[in-house]
């Protein structure tokens, strides 16, 4: 679903990216951990196409996100290119970043309604199924002030469901939450990893990278120091440095 050669991106001198190799298959769980700064969320910017690429090769599904050589632009997409890509990636964020003048529901029809083009009454089944689904049935007409952190998270996980990606993309999504409400969450996205979602968790719940993750990645000044399959990463890391981050975040 994913495939990342050799990508390399900078802001200014500052190389973010240092040469990123990494492979997601389809309906495969990813975690992406590491300290801040590492370049975890410009990899995903990249992914979504909110960021380009300055050098190797990535691509998202069967097509091509960038493909350049340092210095050339071979490749450049449209923005109505872009546009139509994005629709089949899901993106949940820290800061769920929900409408607030709309009610819940009216938050996740928004998108597939629009930008889809679809059936409103297709879209509004489809997205109750999905409230039902994060255990929010009850908050359809709930303005999303009313609710607290982590409902507004399951609410924000939903309306990305509801333009029915085929890549979920998740950003520290309980980072900002109170600690008793990160469990929740964390239930959604387990089921999702468990309905054969393909999906790319930056996360420092570490407990949640090991027992929902197939594979974890540990990044590190631009690049990944350590991939391989979740349980080891995280409780046999074979790098100093993985093993030095694991014990500062537990
Ligand atoms: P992480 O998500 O691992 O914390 P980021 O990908 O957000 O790391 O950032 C990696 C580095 O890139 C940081 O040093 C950050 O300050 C820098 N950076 C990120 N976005 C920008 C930007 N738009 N302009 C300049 N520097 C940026
Ligand atoms: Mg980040």
């Amino acid at each position: 679903m994913v495939r990342a050669e050799q990508v390399r991106k900078s802001y200014g001198p500052l190389e973010v990216l240092q040469g990123i190799d990494l492979e997601i298959a389809t309906g495969e769980v990813v975690c992406l951990i590491g300290p801040s700064g590492s370049g975890k969320s410009t990899f995903l910017r990249c992914v979504n196409h909110l960021e380009t690429i300055d050098a190797g090769r990535l691509w998202v599904g069967d097509e091509i996100v960038g493909y350049r050589q340092r210095g050339t632009k071979l490749h450049e997409l449209s923005d109505r290119e872009v546009c139509r890509r994005r629709t089949d990636i899901g993106m949940v964020f820290q800061h769920f970043n929900l409408f607030p003048h709309m009610t819940v529901l009216q938050n996740l029809m928004l998108a597939p309604v629009t930008v889809l083009k679809e059936d409103k009454e297709v879209v509004r089944a489809r997205a109750l199924a999905l409230l039902e689904r994060v255990g929010l049935a009850a908050k359809a007409d709930a303005y999303p002030r009313s609710l607290s952190g982590g409902q507004q998270q399951r609410v924000a996980i939903a309306r990305a469901l509801t333009m029915q990606p085929k890549l979920m993309l998740f950003d520290e999504p309980t980072s900002a939450l109170d600690p008793e409400l990160v469990g929740d969450v964390l239930a959604v996205m387990k089921d999702l990893a468990q309905s054969g979602m393909t999906m790319l968790v930056v996360t420092h719940e570490i407990g949640f990278a090991r027992d929902v993750a197939d594979r974890v990645a540990f990044f590190d000044g631009g690049r990944i120091v350590e991939c391989g399959p979740a349980a080891q990463v995280v409780t046999d890391p074979r790098h100093e440095r993985t093993r030095e981050f694991l014990a500062a975040v537990r």
